[in-house]
């Protein structure tokens, strides 16, 4: 991509996120303050392949950047109702980035060995180093959704009594304050949450059941855990209102239409990578130097014997 054609492609993708973010301190209720079929008005279907095209270039050649400085590391939370949109999210979003620069991390019911350590312990061995993208298929966000909503998960945490008194205002807290710490050591945190509607969650769960390719996506445990929505959204309203803080703020990616939701998710990732704005490192003029004379003696070698027999 050229300078120019890079610096417009962003400048357009950088616009769609200011909407969507939710600002440090608002109190926010889910269900009534973000609407799940948003789309930006000056974007239509018909676009969205050019756009979404448009940004998986841009992050590709900004994560070369960041891999090339190692100077900073990057963090992308995705949290979402169940049929929300996060692997679909990652193939795309994901789909042109060198293999080597990003890892993905998902996180499933902790195991025996996790149980026996702090709650952030298992998400901290998963950060990314610097020079990568690291993302958090769910992520230590869960700690205060899926725990809370059900309290024998919590149960099974084996916590001191002296840990249980406020818990979540505990954990907002502490996870606001490692996130403080990690962001002041140059990894950057974008955090997403995936907003379906709970009618787009049943045409999807249907789609899964109907679709014999898609029926290995389906688990008899979604529709379970789907009883337990408004739990979810007071939980997720919570964690909002809570976590969304100047150095780590929330983004509230409209999901119920699939291609915007990529949009707004690759969006999110490239300004924060503008945002970074990771240079290639300058070469002294030592290794300039040193540069100059190997050139001269490849280029003063003859041709070798094996290119002779070819
Ligand atoms: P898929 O799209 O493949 O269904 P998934 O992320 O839903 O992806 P699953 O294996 O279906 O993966 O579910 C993982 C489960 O692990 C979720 O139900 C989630 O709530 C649960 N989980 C994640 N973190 C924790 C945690 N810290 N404590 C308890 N349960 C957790
Ligand atoms: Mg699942």
């Amino acid at each position: 991509m050229e300078g120019s054609e890079r610096e417009e492609g962003a400048r357009r993708l950088t616009r769609l996120v200011a909407p969507l973010r939710v600002s440090p301190g608002r109190t926010v209720h889910l269900g009534r303050d973000f609407d799940p079929g948003y789309k930006d008005e000056f974007l239509s279907k018909a676009d969205a392949e050019g756009v979404l095209q448009t940004g998986v270039e841009l992050l590709s050649e900004y994560q070369m950047r960041l891999a090339a400085q190692n100077t900073y590391g990057l963090l992308v939370v995705l949290q979402a109702m169940d049929a929300g949109g996060k692997d679909g999210t990652i193939r795309h979003v994901m789909s042109g980035v060198n293999p080597q620069g990003v890892r993905v991390s998902s996180f499933k019911v902790p195991s025996n060995e996790e149980l026996d350590h702090d709650y952030l312990w298992r998400y901290a061995q998963r950060l990314p180093a610097r020079g990568e993208i690291g993302i958090f298929n769910r992520s230590h966000y869960e700690e205060v959704l899926v725990v809370r909503v059900h309290p024998d998960v919590l149960g099974q945490q084996r916590l001191p009594d002296e840990a249980k008194t406020d818990i979540w205002s505990r954990r907002f807290r502490e996870i606001n304050d490692w996130e403080r710490y990690l962001v002041d050591n140059g990894i950057r945190i974008v955090k997403l949450f995936l907003n379906v509607s709970k009618e787009e969650q049943r045409k999807r769960f249907l789609k899964r059941i109907e679709r014999p390719d898609k029926n290995w996506k389906f688990s008899a445990a979604d529709v379970r855990e789907r009883a337990y929505w408004d739990d979810y959204t007071h939980a997720f309203s919570e964690m909002l209102s809570h976590t969304s803080t100047d150095w780590a703020p929330w983004l509230v990616i409209p999901a119920d239409r699939k291609w915007f939701a990529r949009i707004a998710a690759a969006a999110a990732i490239v300004s924060a990578l503008v945002e970074i704005d990771p240079r290639y490192p300058e070469v002294d003029a030592h290794t300039l130097e040193e540069l100059e004379r190997a050139k001269a003696e490849l280029e003063a070698e003859a041709p070798g014997a094996d290119s002779r027999e070819r």
